[in-house]
């Protein structure tokens, strides 16, 4: 009994995932995924739409920057489709969870903010101060 109580309470435990909290992220992020897939067909639609529905008249310029940002939306979603996938893989490989930066837990309530984060809050905070001294 207090060998197995020994085990659970391994620094190495803490790090795992447990099954019910991994079935958990992969079910938000296949649904993210899901609606993202969605989205990107509907925005396929609203280009082909665009083009084919503006007559003569229509201010050229207009219909191409309308264009120009549904492609920048559209540039964001595949980004985070990417992401995402990236997120469901760690998954399946039990890396899920793991900052990559310290190799630490990273917190379930950043995690559920952000299911495809891959760094922990103290380590983003570094980059992000990094990021702020190169002028990025
Ligand atoms: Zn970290």
């Amino acid at each position: 009994m207090l060998r197995i109580i020994l085990i659970n309470f391994l620094p190495n435990g803490d790090i795992m995932l447990t099954q019910s909290k991994k079935e958990y992220f992969r079910e938000i992020l296949s649904q993210r995924l899901n609606e993202l897939m969605e989205e990107a067909d509907k925005t396929i639609n609203e280009i082909a739409d665009l083009k084919e529905e503006s007559p003569d008249f229509v201010d050229q310029a207009s219909v191409e920057s309308d264009i120009d940002f549904v492609l920048r939306i559209r540039e964001r979603e595949n980004k985070l489709i990417g992401k995402i996938k990236d997120a469901l893989e760690r998954i399946d490989q039990g890396n899920f969870g793991v900052c990559e930066v310290c190799g630490n837990r990273i917190s379930d309530e950043r995690l559920k903010a952000r299911p495809v984060t891959t760094l922990c809050i103290k380590c983003k905070k570094n980059q992000e101060s990094k990021e702020k001294v190169i002028g990025l």
